[in-house]
């Protein structure tokens, strides 16, 4: 590619509003542009990272047998009733109505749609598993847009669905699926790490982050260097507005919970996401203590279990009772004792959540997949409200370490959440109607490409892996008024580009000090210099990462680039 016939708009300046590298540099290196807030265009030299990620993920789901399709972005809100979100999902969900007021969201995830396509589609235990995948644009309406590509409001996903008639094959589509995440991140060159994830009721041990390491990272994880351990703590904010609500007693009290917006008001007063509210809260009912296992995006149904509390005139437990809990349930640290320490407070949970929300019908109930034995383990193992840098790890491996991760993959056992809702159902070898078994497993490209950026660069700008890097070599003329120069770069441009090599050559009339700071800018990994021995076919290369440079005659160039 001629550099005169692209756009590529870089900056000297470093914009006011991007405060984070790989922000600052996209624009800067004119990668992208912003529209809107979390809303951005990508440049040429954006959209070609973009590609590679793309290329790399559709590789590795070729390989772990995963088909792609492509799914509506526009899509109407029957489907999200029929699942329960339309009405939990929250203000994420960017919705709207059609002229003739109809109800649609915007994509924000899938679940729904590829339910809805699979249950029309497949009837029998012979068809699965089946896994489908796409890469689309995403909308979700963050409450925080910010660091540019890294939360967006419009992003681009890879997302992927498995459909299975036995819980042993969705097992063997996690595993590969997570390799394939491993692999894919791997091929991106980012510092990542897999780290149990929290799922409320779904089952800890069954879904996983992939972790970018980094100071700008907004979850922090919990890790042992001696062991495989390694833990989101998506609950602290939790635990310290419980902290805050033991100071304030009287207003932790006063929380009514009879109404229509008891969890609202609830999760407003400690000041987290209703959503992250519902699975930690402990309500009493009869005297009974309750520890509702519910939490999330992905999970059981909140809206029956929102109904059920108030029906139940729960109330919240004290101060005083629930830190007695807290301490009783996921007080101690090591290895957990699942019979001792989280017995009691668990099963009056799993009890309840099956025996009250489900009713005596239990034909009829969404909460089939609350298995108790799995969840308590999964509890003592996700659950890290009282972990502190320098405890010993849960699994007695070494000591735990904090440190900060940016969330580019998620991958999770979904069980039969949406297929029961939805009634996606197949039939198995004796006839018999059963729910599908789920899994989903998420890449946020456009935020892998951001993590990319965050992690390849140095003080003069990008400094790319070559595996994703949106050119292979930066051919640079010095004058393009001299004829002999310009000559010889041509030359180069089309015997580099005849052996595959993907050149951005600068064909600009521009001063060499504009030209050179702009290259080492954008950050491709060679940089090919055509200046005053051009007469003597010779040029300069220069390797962006080492700065190490030498001299070449074109005639050795391709055997010493290859
Ligand atoms: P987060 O915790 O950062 O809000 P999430 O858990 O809501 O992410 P998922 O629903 O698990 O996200 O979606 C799958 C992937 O999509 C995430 O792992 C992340 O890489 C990406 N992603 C999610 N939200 C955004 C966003 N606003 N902008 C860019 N990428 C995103
Ligand atoms: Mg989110
Ligand atoms: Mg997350
Ligand atoms: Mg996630």
């Amino acid at each position: 590619m001629k550099q005169s016939m692209t756009l590529i708009p870089t900056l000297r300046e470093v914009p006011a509003d991007a405060d984070v590298k790989s922000h600052q540099l996209l624009l800067r290196a004119g990668f992208i542009r912003q529209n809107a807030s979390g809303v951005y265009s990508f440049l040429p030299l954006g959209k070609k990272v973009l590609q590679n990620i793309e290329q790399i993920v559709r590789e590795e789901m070729m390989a772990a047998g995963a088909m792609e399709i492509l799914m509506p972005a526009l899509q109407q809100a029957e489907l999200w009733q029929e699942s329960g979100r339309w009405y939990s999902y929250g203000p994420e969900l960017m919705r709207l109505k059609d002229r003739h007021s109809r109800e649609f969201a915007l994509g924000a995830t899938h679940e729904e749609v590829i339910t809805s396509l699979v249950r029309d589609e497949i009837k029998s235990y012979k068809k699965l598993p089946l896994t489908l995948y796409q890469i689309q644009t995403k909308f979700r309406d963050e409450k925080r847009p910010r660091f540019g590509l890294l939360r967006g409001r419009e992003f681009i996903m890879k997302d992927a669905y498995s459909f299975h008639s036995s819980p042993e094959s969705l097992d063997e589509i996690y595993k590969k699926m997570f390799q394939a995440y491993s692999n894919i991140f791997e091929r991106c060159g980012l510092n990542f790490r897999a780290v149990i994830a929290d799922s409320g009721a779904m089952g800890g041990k069954d879904t996983h982050e992939f972790m970018v390491l980094s100071e700008i990272g907004e979850d922090t994880i919990a890790y042992s260097n001696e062991s495989d351990y390694a833990a989101n703590i998506e609950m602290a904010p939790v635990l310290a507005a419980y902290e805050k609500a033991n100071e304030q007693q009287e207003e932790l009290v006063k929380v009514e919970t009879k109404d229509q917006k008891s969890i609202e008001q609830v999760a407003a007063f400690l000041n987290v996401p209703a959503s992250k509210c519902i699975k930690t809260l402990i309500f009493k009912a009869d005297d009974q203590f309750v520890l509702v296992l519910s939490r999330g995006d992905h999970e059981i149904n909140d809206i029956k279990l929102k109904n059920y509390l108030e029906a139940a005139s729960v109330e919240l437990a004290s101060p005083e009772e629930t830190k007695a809990l807290m301490n009783c349930s996921v007080g101690s640290l090591g290895p957990i004792d699942v019979d001792k320490d989280l017995k009691i407070v668990a099963d009056h949970a799993v009890e309840y959540v099956i025996n009250g929300v489900c009713g005596a019908n239990d034909e009829d109930h969404h909460y089939t997949n609350v298995n108790p034995s799995r969840d308590l383990e999964v509890a003592a193992y996700t659950d890290l409200r009282f972990i502190q840098e320098g405890d010993p790890s849960p699994d007695g491996k070494g000591i735990i370490q904090f440190a900060k991760g940016i969330e580019v993959g998620h991958v999770f056992k979904l069980g039969t959440r949406y297929s029961e809702a939805m009634n996606a159902t197949y039939l198995d070898e004796n006839g018999r109607a059963q729910p599908m078994i789920m899994g989903c497993y998420g890449i946020g490209v456009s935020r892998t490409l951001a993590a990319v950026a965050e992690q390849f660069n140095d003080e003069k700008g990008f400094v790319w892996p070559a595996n994703i890097t949106p050119f292979d070599l930066h051919l640079i003329p010095v004058n393009m008024k001299d004829e002999q120069q310009a000559a010889l770069a041509n030359e180069l441009y089309s015997v580099l580009g005849q052996h595959r090599f993907e050149v951005l050559m600068d064909d600009r009339q521009e001063r060499p000090g504009v030209k050179f700071a702009d290259s080492d800018l954008i950050g491709l990994p060679i940089r090919i210099t055509v200046g005053k021995k051009a007469s003597e076919g010779i040029v300069e290369v220069k390797e962006r990462k080492t700065g190490n440079m030498f001299e070449v005659h074109k005639d050795e160039l391709l055997e010493k680039i290859s």
